[in-house]
């Protein structure tokens, strides 16, 4: 099955309201072409320079999507980073919240939207803030009462990629339950809008716990 027909079969099994960000890490500019064309209106990142690339060799399409950094910011790559994505959905710690602040407007933005990375024991990165709500919320406080570029917009989970997704299930609820209080809240800066869990082999029950936003590769681009 082509790219195209598997990006429109994957479409079709997801509710319209949930936004699919193909996860384009190791693809080929002319995969993520094919992809574009078949719909795709979102692609995820986890290498800046991976994305610099691709952003380049894509030209005029690289306008039609909207671009997530999935994998973690390194501080000297924020520079890079800004004028690529129109979010950055791995802000697990206030260190790397203050290093972008710092650099948007020199990236001529005025604010960069912005998701918080959950820990909720990945294989892939131990990165991001622990489950609880006390750290989470702190973490969003500070960024909400220092940080005027960043404005927080979601938040993230990985999880793991491999295994049974049933036994991510309790992490996704506890996730949602959490996005939900800290959405009640109406901080300043802070517009609780996107929740990204799931993955090709967990986005249904993701989506069923309440994801809004999926992060796909494999399921579309085949196995790397
Ligand atoms: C690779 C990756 C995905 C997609 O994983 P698949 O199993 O290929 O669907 C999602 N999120 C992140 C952060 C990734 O690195």
């Amino acid at each position: 099955m082509s790219i195209k027909e598997k990006y429109q079969i994957t479409r079709k099994k997801i509710p319209d309201d949930v936004t699919i960000v193909l996860a384009a890490k190791k693809r080929t500019a002319e995969e993520v072409a094919e992809a574009i064309d078949a719909g795709a209106t979102d692609i995820g990142e986890n290498y800046v320079q991976e994305a610099q690339k691709m952003y380049e060799h894509l030209g005029e399409k690289a306008n039609i999507v909207r671009w997530h950094l999935i994998g973690s910011l390194q501080k000297n790559k924020i520079n890079t980073a800004l004028p690529i994505f129109d979010v950055i959905q791995t802000v697990g710690d206030f260190g790397i919240a203050e290093g972008i602040d710092k650099r948007v407007e020199k990236a001529g933005k005025k604010v960069i939207p912005v998701y918080i990375e959950i820990n909720i024991g990945s294989e892939i990165t131990k990165y991001g803030v622990e489950p609880e709500y006390k750290s989470i919320l702190g973490l969003i406080k500070k960024i909400s009462g220092n940080l005027k570029h960043l404005k927080v917009e979601g938040l993230m989970t990985m999880g793991p990629r491999f295994g049974d997704p049933e036994e991510s299930r309790l992490y996704f609820k506890k996730t949602k339950e959490i996005f939900d209080e800290i959405k009640m809240l109406d901080l300043p800066n802070v517009s609780m809008k996107a929740l990204s869990m799931g993955m090709s082999n967990s986005y249904k029950v993701a989506i069923e716990e309440g994801s809004n936003t999926v992060r796909i590769g494999s399921a579309v681009f085949g196995e790397r």
